[in-house]
């Protein structure tokens, strides 16, 4: 056979070369832009060599702080096929994490959002190794320093041409994009994907038993460019000619439920929280294009699955994955063996994270590191393996606490499998609160929290909530004849750590429940929440 790399190149040429005509809509501050597949990729070229200009060097990260958007798209492919690395970045992050991430990655340039310059431009003088940043300006008002390092975007497109180069990269295991994920504990870690994983896990989402995505499809990943790829969603577009809607920073409820009527959706991803502020409006647009809707990054709730049904007749599907699975590892499904099932049983079954797709593996392996069976009852830790599956972090300080000695990716979600390998999330392991699908670090949380004057110990846990899946709650030990208050410690916790990490709740506590080897009992602290004996 022909040793052929599986590249982004390839990517690029079909959906210019198959799809030009299709579209990609772009969400603005002040409105929207529509452009077909052909636009994007001339766009594309230019941005190629506009890289080059810039002296971005070869395998350099070039980060981007964007929403969804057709320059988003654009340096998708511009980076990668050029054998650069993209480096997506979430804007929301408290401004040291933003920093480490950058200088962690080294990134050479930035690509910033006009409407997000406020979050990262204050932090310039904290990056090391950043030349340049190039605006992106998508109608926000932000005023634009002026400042020698600042290049807007469509200047740098405009000023240089096409140079007409075919984009190659011949060995598939170049890296293609990084993604910073919250570590348990210290600081977030880096997820390197190779042009051949994209490329694969691209190609898995169109499977019919995954998403089943095609050229008839209009695709509106909701689910940002920053978190994980958008799911690979983009990169599926383009290898089936699917056409986008990318929302841009027309991120609320109402500007999110005009889009999915005006385009047509008939596919849109993110988390249950994006779905749930939906809920209310969906009965006054016309979403019958809408043939399916997936709710990943957590669990399904199910009343909001049984809402969508009702509503609109297309319960939510559930999918699995993290960072370090591309992300995409199990989607769930309505199988042969499932069609006795009641209507409601389906509908059910669709919300759980399904089974593994195609060329992944999972297991759930007991405490005593014995696989455990698939029964449907036993939990285990869930572990994964496969080429979209991360083998290690980015970094020589990347760790490899998160692998089997078989080179498995140890996942902190605790699952059961059934019979048809239809995986179960039943608990979590890693010490992480996952709100409205991102993540808050309870160890960084209770560290600031004892940097309190008053606070002798402090340990948080997530408990569900019905708006964000998860929040933060705070169980603090005062010190010997103090007495803070819960205002003071949200207080003292707003310039240490982004808004959304504030605690919604700060319970006072006697002592904080150890377990034998003298940590806090997470578990003992969660189930005296949940018996409502809490602190
Ligand atoms: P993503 O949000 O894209 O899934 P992250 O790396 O941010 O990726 O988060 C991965 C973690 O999110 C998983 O380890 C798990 O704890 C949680 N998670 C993801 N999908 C689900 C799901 N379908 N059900 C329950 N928890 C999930």
């Amino acid at each position: 056979m022909q040793d052929r790399p599986l590249s982004l190149p390839h990517v690029f040429r079909r959906v210019e070369r198959y799809f030009g005509h299709k579209t990609v809509v772009s969400g603005r501050v002040d409105g929207e832009t529509a452009m077909t597949w052909a636009e994007v990729c001339a766009r594309v070229r230019r941005l190629a060599a506009a890289l080059d200009e810039l002296g971005v060097p070869a395998g350099a990260r070039v980060g981007t702080f964007a929403w969804n958007s057709h320059r988003h798209t654009e340096l998708y492919l511009a980076v990668p096929c050029t054998g650069r690395v993209l480096h997506t970045i979430n804007h929301r992050l408290f401004g040291e994490q933003i920093t480490y991430i950058v200088n962690d990655a080294e990134d050479d340039v930035l690509f910033v959002d006009r409407s997000i310059l406020p979050a990262v431009w204050p932090l310039i003088d904290t990056f090391t190794t950043v030349r340049a940043v190039v605006v992106m300006d998508d109608g926000g008002d932000t005023e634009i320093p002026d400042d020698d390092r600042i290049v807007d975007y469509e200047d740098l497109l405009w000023s240089t041409k096409d140079s007409g180069r075919e984009f190659t990269v011949a060995d598939e295991d170049t890296a293609a994009a990084l993604c910073y994920t919250s570590g348990t504990t210290g600081n977030p870690k880096g997820v390197l994907y190779s042009h051949r994983s994209v490329v694969l896990h691209a190609g898995l989402l169109l499977m019919v038993d995954t998403f089943g995505l095609s050229e008839r499809d209009v695709v509106m990943p909701i689910v940002p460019m920053f978190h994980v790829n958008a799911w690979g969603l983009p990169y599926s577009a383009m290898l089936c000619g699917a056409d986008l809607v990318l929302p841009g920073p027309a991120m609320s409820p109402p500007e999110l439920a005009d889009l999915l009527a005006r385009h047509k959706v008939t596919f849109g991803a993110a988390v249950a929280t994006v779905w749930r502020g939906l809920l209310p409006l969906l009965d006054q647009h016309d979403l019958s294009s809408v043939r399916q809707i997936v709710s990943g990054g957590g669990a399904v709730d199910e009343a909001l699955s049984r809402a969508y049904r009702d509503t609109i007749g297309v319960p939510l599907t559930n999918a699995w994955g993290m960072t370090e699975t591309s992300p995409v590892v199990t989607t769930s499904r309505i199988g042969t063996a499932h069609d006795h099932y009641t209507h409601e049983e389906k509908r059910a079954l669709l919300g759980t994270p399904g089974p593994a797709i195609p060329l992944t593996e999972v297991r759930i392996v007991g405490d005593d590191g014995q696989e455990a069976p698939w029964d449907g009852r036993t939990p285990g830790e869930l572990q994964a393996s496969g080429p979209t599956i991360a083998a290690g972090y980015f970094g020589p300080d990347g760790g490899t606490a998160a692998f089997t000695e078989d080179g498995w990716l140890r996942t902190g979600d605790v699952a059961t499998i059934d019979g048809h390998g239809y995986v179960r999330i039943v608990d979590r392991t890693k010490d992480l609160v996952k709100s409205g699908g991102e993540w808050i670090s309870s160890v960084e949380l209770e560290n600031a929290i004892m940097d309190h004057p008053d606070v002798a110990e402090a340990a948080v846990i997530g408990v569900a909530d019905a708006k964000w899946g998860e929040r933060p709650v705070a169980c603090v030990v005062a010190h010997p004849g103090t007495t803070p208050t819960a205002e003071s410690v949200r207080e003292h916790l707003r310039d240490r750590v982004a808004s959304w990490w504030l605690p919604d709740q700060v319970f006072f506590l006697d002592e904080i429940p150890k377990t034998a080897t003298g940590k806090f009992s997470k578990q003992q602290l969660r189930s005296l929440y949940r018996t409502g004996a809490h602190p």
